[in-house]
């Protein structure tokens, strides 16, 4: 009986099948009243900087979900199961958007000219009536299309689906920019650039932990910077936490990044603070440096 039980429990969890499990019924619904709640799903800031200047040149959104009994959950504890459901989906990605939104308008109203950048779950690439949602997202908050970038993985963008080509040429049509996220992490990484034309590329935070180490963490970040620069595209590095890092990262001439040293993620509330503090610090002297130069 305990083996049955046991293969019961592993036949659950087989990502290959569709069985979804008790527990992730219960998040479901947990989720539907979170979504129903106002202040139980929420976002934290984090800027992206000039490497040199440290002058902000973004903020992307990061969702939180204030669970009632568990606590501060991350995007991986929950994320994964909104994608089970088109209706959770939908409303999940409305709020995040005009969260979002509610955010980058904070900071443009202190004359902080930045966008906000918003991660993308597969599942809204693969739903034709994503475009209009993110419009009718942008109108209910008087936003311009420039406002917003919309952070999307390879291993989508790679998919052949026609669909998803729909919907990336639509967005950008809108005016929405693209930015290919974790980038170098899933499969062919550099034919992705020809096929899903993006403006931003960010290099995935794993090549920027071990690029003072391994020569060859460096050589793919040094090699993304380039195929940025040729490209015409702005190039981030993820998770910069040291002096050194940056070092090294200018010295291969990247032009942004994020990460612990710079700043950290911001409750929405302080993320206008975080902002205004980084741009007042920022050497007016220096020109911020750009992905053409
Ligand atoms: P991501 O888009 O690559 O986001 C960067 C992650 O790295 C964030 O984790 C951020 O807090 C963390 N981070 C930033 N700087 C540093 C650093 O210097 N060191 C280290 N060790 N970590 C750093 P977080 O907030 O847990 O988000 C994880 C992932 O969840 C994101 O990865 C993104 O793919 C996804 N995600 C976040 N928000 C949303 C959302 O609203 N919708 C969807 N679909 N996915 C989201
Ligand atoms: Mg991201
Ligand atoms: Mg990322
Ligand atoms: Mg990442």
């Amino acid at each position: 009986n305990q083996a049955k039980r046991q293969q019961l429990a592993v036949s659950a969890f087989d990502p290959g099948q569709d069985a979804v499990t008790t527990d992730a019924l219960a998040l479901l619904a947990e989720l539907q009243d979170a979504l129903a709640a106002d202040d139980q799903i929420l976002l934290h800031l984090q800027p992206a900087v000039d490497l040199i200047t440290a002058a902000p040149t973004g903020a992307e959104a990061l969702v939180r979900w204030r669970h009632p009994r568990r606590g501060q959950l991350s995007p991986g504890d929950f994320v994964p199961a909104v994608e089970h459901s088109a209706e959770l989906q939908t409303a999940f990605t409305a709020r995040v958007l005009d969260l979002a939104l509610e955010a980058a308008g904070s900071w443009q109203a202190v004359g902080i000219d930045v966008p906000v950048s918003v991660n993308v779950s597969a599942r809204s690439l693969l739903d034709p009536g994503f475009p209009a949602q993110v419009a009718e997202a942008l109108r209910r908050h008087r936003a311009p299309a420039s406002y917003l970038v919309l952070e999307i993985t390879e291993s989508v963008a790679v998919s052949q689906e026609r669909i998803v080509d729909e919907v990336l040429a639509e967005l950008r049509d809108m005016g929405v920019q693209l930015s290919l996220d974790d980038f170098g992490t899933g499969y062919s990484s550099l034919a992705i650039v020809t096929r899903v034309p993006v403006d931003e590329i960010k290099i995935d935070r794993s090549f920027v932990d071990d690029m003072i180490e391994s020569p060859a963490a460096e050589a793919v970040v040094r090699g993304a910077v380039e195929l940025g620069a040729r490209l015409g595209v702005r190039v981030v590095a993820e998770g910069v936490e040291t002096i050194e890092q940056r070092a090294a990262l200018i010295a291969l001439n990247c032009p942004t990044a994020q990460g612990y040293h710079f700043c950290k993620p911001m409750p929405a509330d302080k993320i206008v603070q975080a902002l205004t503090a980084l741009a007042e610090a920022a050497p007016a002297n220096i020109r911020p440096l750009r992905a053409d130069d």
